[in-house]
């Protein structure tokens, strides 16, 4: 099968692989339909994990159940299917509990499996022509009848849009309150109109990126560009100088000041500053416990100087982590089967998997107009 091989730092190579088939009993054998690029997929592709060469990325799939192993019940060959980031076994403690991306069996030793992710188990990527889903009665979320004509919506059930809306649940975002959201990457853009699915008065978007903010803009939020700095004042201002009620970091471990400069502890540290006293906090976008390529020497070991004092002084709470894709995915997509959502308005490019190395590139430099990229493995 062709799929797209992290090669080394900047080097994706779309190269000949074995075939992905079924190992246990459990599995299901998808034929991906389409498989996204994600944010996560650049911190390794920029080096920035220990993501080891010759391994397959992609964790945002979607595709049609080509083979099923002995122990499977459910689910069908010929069935669409939206596969779930996290891997989970569905019947461990978290699982359970509905905590899907902290599942105890799939990735021994520690909490939460993916797909062609560094240190979340030896599972390949969908970035091929197939793709092996473990425990796939558990896994495999089966699309509705639009399945196909709706594929770039659908897709985004896989992370991005559960992740965005699980930002909201961290914050605890309820109707008529505000929502200040830092990154209008992918995920921040779900999380902008996840706020607005729940009915926040007043949703803040904070970028440098004008096709990007421009994007919120059209699901209802407030673009706050950010390029000249202003963007902490802004949301103060735009709150009678208390803060939002709810805050949703949603750019991670890589983000930057205006000078395109990574300052690790810089989105956490504004949350602090423009979420109201007593507010809440959602952090999805990921940070690391060791980062040996950073510049900054307290990032290298996975730590900030987090404004602690002030975040106290406030009373403000945080919660944070992977997106427990499970425990969300099955409503929203009935929010897309019925027409009240759709996530594909921020795709900007579907392109052949064969591009993928050229589409790695321009969405790494987030070059103006590469806002999501959804490759096509069969085109
Ligand atoms: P992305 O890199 O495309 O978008 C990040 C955006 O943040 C960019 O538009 C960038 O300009 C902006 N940004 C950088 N510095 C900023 C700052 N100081 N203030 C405001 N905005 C700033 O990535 P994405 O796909 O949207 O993902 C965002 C983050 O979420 C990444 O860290 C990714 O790994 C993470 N993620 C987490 C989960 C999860 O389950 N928790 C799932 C998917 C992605
Ligand atoms: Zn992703």
């Amino acid at each position: 099968m062709k799929a797209a091989v992290y090669a080394g730092p900047r080097d994706i190579q779309v190269r000949d692989m074995p075939d992905a088939k079924i190992e246990r009993a459990t599995d299901v054998l998808v034929q991906i339909t389409t498989t996204n690029i994600c944010g996560s997929d650049l911190h390794m592709y920029e080096g920035r994990t220990e993501m080891e060469p010759g391994r397959i990325l992609g964790h945002e799939n979607v595709g049609v159940v080509v083979e099923v192993g002995s122990a499977v019940d459910r689910v069908k060959v010929g069935d669409a299917v939206c596969l779930p980031f996290n891997i989970g076994c569905g019947f461990c403690e978290n699982c359970e509990k509905g905590l899907s991306g902290f599942c105890l069996t799939v990735n021994p030793g520690n909490a939460g499996g993916a797909y062609g992710f560094a240190g979340m188990g030896p599972y390949s990527g969908g970035q091929a022509e197939l793709l092996r889903v473990p425990y796939g009665d558990y896994n495999c979320l089966i699309l509705p009848r639009d399945a196909e004509e709706k594929q770039s919506d659908y897709v985004m059930l896989a992370d991005i849009f559960p992740t965005g809306f699980h930002a909201t649940e961290l914050a605890g975002v309820q109707p008529g309150e505000s929502v200040v959201v830092y990154g209008a990457g992918p995920v921040g853009l779900m999380a902008a109109m996840s706020s607005m699915l729940k009915g926040a008065s007043q949703v803040m978007v904070v970028d440098t990126h004008k096709d990007r903010l421009a994007l919120a803009e059209k699901v209802g939020a407030i673009p706050i560009d950010d390029t000249e700095g202003g963007g902490v004042e802004k949301v103060l201002e735009l709150t009678g100088g208390k803060g939002a009620d709810r805050g949703c970091e949603c750019v991670g471990y890589q983000c930057c000041n205006m000078h395109r400069e990574e300052v690790p502890n810089l989105t956490m540290n504004n949350l602090v500053q423009t979420v109201k006293a007593t507010g809440r906090i959602g952090v999805v976008g990921v940070f690391v416990p060791e980062d040996p390529g950073a510049a900054d020497k307290l990032e290298k070991r996975g730590r900030m100087a987090f404004d602690f004092g002030a975040f106290w002084f406030k009373g403000q709470s945080i919660g944070t982590g992977q997106a427990n894709v499970k425990a969300y995915n099955r409503q929203l997509s009935r929010l897309i089967e019925h027409n009240r959502v759709k996530p594909s308005w921020i795709v900007s490019h579907e392109l052949p998997l064969a591009d993928a190395p050229v589409a790695y590139r321009n969405f790494d430099q987030r070059k103006d107009g590469w806002t999501k990229v959804v490759l096509k493995p069969a085109a």
